[in-house]
C-alpha cells in the first residue's frame, strides 16, 4: 500500500517542478531568518534568486554538523521560539550534541512521512507497532510513534531497554511490527530464545529497521531469527529524524527518499563534487518544507549511492543503497578505508558466526593493529578448539581477501560482546588515546 498514492507517484516533471518551487522559497526564508545562511551566501557571494533550476543548487555552499555545533542550541533555527513547539537533540556521543527545532507543521509533516514509511514498510492501520525505539531526546522513539498514530494502527510505546518485558508484550500483546535499531531486534530475539519465547509463535509480518548501518548479511540474519520481513528506514536529526526514506517491502532494495521533502545529492566527500547516480558517495540533503530548522545542502557523513531506476512497488521517488559507513566512522587501517558494515558483510558469510561484533584498533609501535572479535553460535563453542581455530583462520583469511589488511580475529563466547540497547558500539579505536 501506498500512504500517499499522489505526492509517491509523481511524475519526475512534475516533482521537479514542486521541489524547485520548494526549494526557491526555502532558500529565501532561510537568507532573511538564519543569520548563519546569510553570512554564508554573503561570503559565496551568492543570493537565493541566483537559483533558477534544481541544477543550480550546486551554486548554494553545503552545511556541516560543525556548523551547527557552532550554532548551539539555538542559532540555526528559523522561526521565532514562540512557533516552536518540540525540540529534539542527537546524542552527542561524538561531541558537542545538535540541537533542531518543530513548529506544529513540522511535526504533522513528520507523522505524514513516517506513515508514509511504515506503509512502505507493509504497516497498515489493522497492524499493532511494537515501538523498541527509544523514546526522549533521541528522534527514533516519537517519530514512529506518531507516525503510527497518523496511520492509524495501534501503536505499543514500550521504547529500548528491559527486555524481556518487552518479550513478554510481544508474547501477550500479539505486535505485528517491529520497530527497532537492527542489533536490538538481535537483542530481543537472544532474550526470548533465553526465556523459551519463539518468533514462529509470535505475530510479526514486518520489520522497520534503522538508526545503525546494517548489511544485506545482517538482513537475512534477522529475518530468519525474528521471522519477519525486515525493511530499512533512513533518516537523522538534523534532517528529520526517521523518515527522510524508507524501504518498500516489495522490493527491498533500497529506501526511496520522499523527494518532495528532501533533495538528495552524492558528492565526492574529499573534493565535494557532485557525483551521478549510481557512484557512491557522501550523501547531502537540503530540506525543502521544514519551518524551524531547515538545513541546505546539509553534508551528512553517510556513504552511499542513488539508484533511479523504476521501482516494482509504483513510487516513483530515488532510493538510496544501503549505507555502507559513515565518513567518521570509517577506519584508516595501514591506509585501508574500512567501514565496520563492510567487516561485518564478511563476518556473516560465515557459518557459524552471530551478528554480534566488535572492531579494537590499537597502535603497536607505529603499526596499526586491528582486532575482530567476534561471537561463535553455542554449538560451536562446545566443539573441539581445533575446529574453533580453523574457523579463526578462515575469518582472518576472508578480511585478508577482501581488504587486503591482516586482522587478528578473536572469536568469543556467545553473549561476550556486550549489547545496546539502541545503536551498537561497533568499533573501539583506541589510537587516539
Ligand atoms: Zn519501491
Amino acid at each position: 500500500m501506498i500512504y500517499d498514492i499522489e505526492y509517491e507517484t509523481l511524475p519526475r516533471e512534475a516533482l521537479e517542478a514542486i521541489q524547485l518551487r520548494r526549494l526557491r522559497s526555502t532558500l529565501e526564508r532561510v537568507y532573511a531568518t538564519v543569520p548563519f545562511y546569510r553570512r554564508r551566501f554573503d561570503q559565496e557571494k551568492v543570493k537565493p534568486s541566483d537559483v533558477a533550476t534544481l541544477q543550480d543548487l550546486a551554486k548554494i555552499p553545503f552545511t556541516t554538523k560543525q556548523d551547527l555545533r557552532d550554532n548551539y542550541p539555538y542559532g540555526m533555527f528559523a522561526v521565532p521560539m514562540d512557533n516552536v513547539v518540540r525540540i529534539h537533540s542527537s546524542s552527542g556521543t561524538t561531541g558537542q550534541p545538535t540541537v533542531v527545532g518543530y513548529t506544529a507543521r513540522d511535526i504533522d509533516t513528520w507523522a505524514a512521512l513516517m506513515a508514509r514509511s511504515l506503509c512502505a514498510g507493509g504497516a497498515t492501520r489493522r497492524d499493532i507497532i511494537h515501538n523498541a525505539y527509544g523514546y526522549g531526546l533521541f528522534t527514533g522513539g516519537l517519530g514512529v510513534h506518531y507516525g503510527a498514530e497518523k496511520l492509524g494502527a495501534s501503536v505499543i510505546p514500550v521504547s529500548g531497554g528491559n527486555t524481556k518485558r518487552q518479550v513478554m508484550i510481544m508474547k501477550d500483546f500479539g505486535p505485528t511490527i517491529l520497530t527497532a535499531t537492527p542489533s536490538y531486534a538481535l537483542q530481543l530475539a537472544e532474550v526470548a530464545e533465553e526465556i523459551g519465547v519463539s518468533f514462529k509463535d509470535l505475530k510479526f509480518r514486518f520489520g522497520i529497521f534503522g538508526a545503525e548501518p546494517w548489511s544485506e548479511n545482517m538482513r537475512t540474519e534477522i529475518e530468519a531469527k525474528l521471522n519477519l520481513t525486515a525493511v530499512d528506514i533512513y533518516g537523522l536529526s538534523e534532517v528529520m529524524g526517521p523518515g527522510v526514506a524508507c524501504e518498500c517491502h516489495e522490493a527491498k532494495k533500497g529506501a526511496h527518499i520522499f523527494e518532495d521533502h528532501f533533495i538528495p545529492e552524492i558528492i565526492d566527500p574529499k573534493t565535494a563534487e557532485i557525483l551521478p547516480y549510481g557512484a557512491e558517495g557522501e550523501l547531502v540533503f537540503t530540506s525543502i518544507t521544514k519551518e524551524a530548522f531547515p538545513v541546505i545542502r546539509y553534508r551528512t557523513r553517510d556513504i552511499t549511492s542513488l539508484n533511479a531506476e523504476p521501482c516494482i512497488c509504483g513510487r516513483t521517488h530515488v532510493r538510496m543503497n544501503k549505507v555502507s559507513g559513515r565518513t567518521d566512522d570509517m577506519l584508516i587501517i595501514r591506509g585501508v578505508n574500512l567501514f565496520p558494515s563492510q567487516i561485518e558483510s564478511v563476518l556473516m558469510e560465515v557459518d557459524g558466526v552471530e551478528p554480534h561484533y566488535q572492531l579494537v584498533v590499537e597502535r603497536e609501535g607505529n603499526l596499526d593493529v586491528l582486532t575482530v572479535m567476534v561471537e561463535v553460535n553455542e554449538r560451536l563453542f562446545s566443539d573441539r578448539v581445533r575446529q574453533l581455530q580453523e574457523l579463526e583462520k578462515k575469518l582472518t583469511q576472508n578480511i585478508k581477501d577482501y581488504f587486503g589488511v591482516s586482522a587478528q580475529v578473536k572469536l568469543v563466547e556467545p553473549k561476550a560482546i556486550v549489547r545496546s540497547e539502541g545503536k551498537a558500539v561497533r568499533v573501539i579505536d583506541n589510537r587516539k588515546k
